[in-house]
C-alpha cells in the first residue's frame, strides 16, 4: 500500500508491507440455525440468507431467517427460564455464569475479532483492541452487580421485569449484544435478541459460548433475520421490556407500536454530534480527535463526531492539517493490521453514503477526499470532508453513518453552543480547548448525552451512554443501565 503525502509537507512517500491477520484459527459453520432454549434449531420458515464479507463480497455463512412462530417459541422458552430458573437464582450464582461468559469471550477473543472484521468490514485493529475487549468488559462489569442490586437501589426491592426483547444494529455487533445481554442477565431477566441481518455471526459464536458456559437453556435466545423478526420480538405480548438500538426512524415505529402497552422501553438511536474546536485548543491533538471521531469504524458510529465546528480564527490552519492527516489514512483490507478505514458494511449503506456525498456537492459545499487507492472488489468509501457547509444543508443535519465529515465555523462560545444544539439529535459531542471553565460551560449547555473533552470516542462499561431528543431515551452502561431492567 503506498501513501503519498502532499508536496508542501516535504515528507517522502512511504510504504507499509502487508500485515494481514490470519484466518486459520477461525472456526465457522457453513450455516447457522437459530439458538433457542439452549440449542441450535432450524426455523419453521426453512429460509436462509447469506452473510457477506463486505471487503470481498463473498459469502461467509448462511444465516437463518426466523418467522413469527420461531419468535414465539423463543419467547416462551425465555419466559419459562425466567419463571423457573433465572429470576429465582441468587444473584451470586447468576454472577458466576456471567463471569464465565466474560472469561470465555476473552479466551476466544482472537477468533471473535477476526469474525467481526470479516462479517462487518471494520479494521482488525478496532475489533481486536476495542469491540471484543469492551464486550467482555461489559459482562465482567455487570457480573459484579448481580449480587449487589439491593445496594445499587437501597431501600427499594429491585425485581426483574421478565423477558427482555432486544434488537441491535450492525455497527458494533458483539459489543451491542453485550451492552444488551449483560445487564439483562445480571438483573435476573431472560433474553430474546435479534442481531442485525448483515452481522449475525459473532452473535452465533456467542451462542456457542453460552453453551460452553452451561448457561441454563432459555436464558438467552438468539433469533436471526430481517426487520419482521425484530417487529415480532418487540410486539410479542410476553416480552416485558424492549431494548432497541438502531435508527431513529425504526425507533419511532417501535415507540408507536408499544404505546398503550405495559412494556418498558429504552431506545438508543441516531446521532449527528458536534466536535467543537476552540482557538485555544491543542490543534494537532484535535486533528487526531477529529480523525478518530469521524473515521473510526468507517463512521458507522452513532456518536461519531460528524459535524466539525471550528473557531473561525484557526479554520484554515486546522483544515490544512486535517487534509494532510487524511492523506496518510490507509483504506483497504480490514484484516490488515495497518488499515485505518475498512469496508463499508453493505452495498446498501455505501449507496446511502454516496447519495449524501452527491447531495453535499449539489448543496454547494466544497468536497475533499484524499487520493488513497481502494481495492476493486468490496464496498469502499475514502475519508471525506465537506467545508463551507451551511447550517441548513442536509449533509450537516442528517445522519450519514459513513466516513463523511462536515465543517462549519463559529466565532463565539454562544454561537458554538447554538450550532451544536441545532439538530434533532442529542447523543454526543466533543470539545477541544485548554480552558476547563469553557468545558464545564459547554457541557452544561449542550443537549448531548455524552460530551468528551480533549478526547473522543472513549467508552467504559461503568459510564452510562444514551441520548437526548431524537437520539432516544434510557441509558446503557453503569448503574443507570441496571435500572432499565428492573422494577424498583
Ligand atoms: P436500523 O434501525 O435499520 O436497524 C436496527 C435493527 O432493527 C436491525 O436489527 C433491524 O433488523 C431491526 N429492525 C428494522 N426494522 C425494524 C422494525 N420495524 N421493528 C423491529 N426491528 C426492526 O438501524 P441500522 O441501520 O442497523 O443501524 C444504524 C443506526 O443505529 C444508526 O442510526 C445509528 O446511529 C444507530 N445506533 C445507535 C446507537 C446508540 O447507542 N444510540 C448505537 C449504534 C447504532
Amino acid at each position: 500500500m503506498t501513501t503519498v503525502l502532499p508536496d508542501e509537507n516535504a515528507q517522502p512517500s512511504w510504504e507499509l508491507a502487508p500485515a494481514p491477520e490470519s484466518t486459520d484459527h477461525v472456526n465457522l459453520k457453513p450455516a447457522y440455525d437459530l439458538f433457542i432454549n439452549g440449542e441450535f434449531r432450524p426455523s419453521r420458515s426453512g429460509k436462509r440468507f447469506p452473510s457477506i464479507n463486505p471487503a470481498t463480497e463473498s459469502t461467509i455463512a448462511e444465516i437463518t431467517e426466523a418467522d413469527e412462530s420461531d419468535v414465539d417459541v423463543a419467547v416462551k422458552a425465555a419466559r419459562a427460564a425466567h419463571e423457573n430458573v433465572w429470576s429465582k437464582m441468587p444473584g451470586a450464582e447468576r454472577a458466576k455464569y456471567i463471569y464465565r461468559i466474560a472469561r470465555l469471550m476473552q479466551e476466544q477473543a482472537r477468533e471473535l475479532a477476526v469474525i467481526e472484521t470479516m462479517d462487518g468490514g471494520k479494521p482488525i485493529r478496532e475489533s481486536r483492541d476495542i469491540d471484543i475487549p469492551l464486550a467482555a468488559a461489559h459482562f465482567f462489569y455487570y457480573a459484579g452487580w448481580a449480587d449487589k442490586l439491593n445496594y445499587a437501589f437501597p431501600n427499594r426491592r429491585p425485581e426483574s421485569l421478565g423477558v427482555a426483547g432486544q434488537v441491535i444494529p450492525w455497527n458494533f455487533p458483539l459489543l451491542m449484544a453485550a451492552w444488551k445481554i449483560a445487564p439483562a442477565l445480571a438483573t435476573g431477566n431472560t433474553v430474546v435478541i435479534k442481531p442485525a441481518e448483515t452481522t449475525s455471526l459473532t452473535a452465533m459464536k456467542l451462542a456457542e459460548i453460552f453453551q460452553q458456559a452451561e448457561l441454563p437453556p432459555g436464558v438467552v435466545n438468539i433469533v436471526t433475520g430481517h426487520s419482521e423478526v425484530g417487529a415480532a420480538i418487540v410486539n410479542h405480548p410476553d416480552v416485558k421490556k424492549v431494548a432497541f438500538t438502531g435508527s431513529t426512524e425504526v425507533g419511532k415505529i417501535i415507540q408507536r407500536s408499544l404505546a398503550g402497552t405495559d412494556k418498558s422501553l429504552t431506545l438508543e438511536l441516531g446521532g449527528k454530534a458536534a466536535n467543537i474546536v476552540f482557538e485555544d485548543g491543542a490543534i494537532d491533538q484535535a486533528v487526531e480527535g477529529i480523525i478518530n471521531g469521524i473515521y473510526f469504524n468507517q463512521g458507522h458510529v452513532c456518536c461519531a463526531g460528524s459535524r466539525l465546528l471550528v473557531q473561525e480564527s484557526i479554520h484554515d490552519e486546522l483544515i490544512r492539517k486535517l487534509k494532510h492527516r487524511m492523506e496518510s489514512l490507509i483504506v483497504g483490507d480490514p484484516l490488515d493490521k495497518n488499515t485505518d478505514i475498512g469496508a463499508i458494511n453493505s452495498r446498501e449503506q455505501l449507496n446511502t453514503i454516496n447519495s449524501y456525498i452527491q447531495i453535499g456537492k449539489d448543496e454547494g459545499a466544497q468536497f475533499y477526499q484524499p487520493s488513497c487507492p481502494v481495492p476493486d472488489k468490496g464496498f469502499w468509501c475514502r475519508p471525506s470532508l465537506f467545508t463551507d457547509v451551511a447550517q441548513s444543508n442536509r449533509i450537516g443535519q442528517e445522519e450519514i453513518f459513513g466516513p463523511v465529515l462536515t465543517a462549519q465555523t463559529f466565532r463565539t462560545v454562544a454561537e458554538a453552543i447554538q450550532k451544536a444544539n441545532n439538530t434533532q439529535y442529542g447523543l454526543s459531542a466533543g470539545v477541544w480547548t485548554d480552558k476547563g471553565s469553557k468545558i464545564f460551560n459547554l457541557t452544561s449547555q449542550m443537549r448531548a448525552g455524552i460530551v468528551w473533552a480533549n478526547t473522543y470516542n472513549k467508552f467504559d462499561p461503568t459510564s452510562p451512554f444514551g441520548g437526548y431528543k431524537e437520539s432516544g431515551f434510557g441509558r446503557e452502561g453503569g448503574l443507570h443501565g441496571l435500572a432499565a431492567y428492573l422494577k424498583v
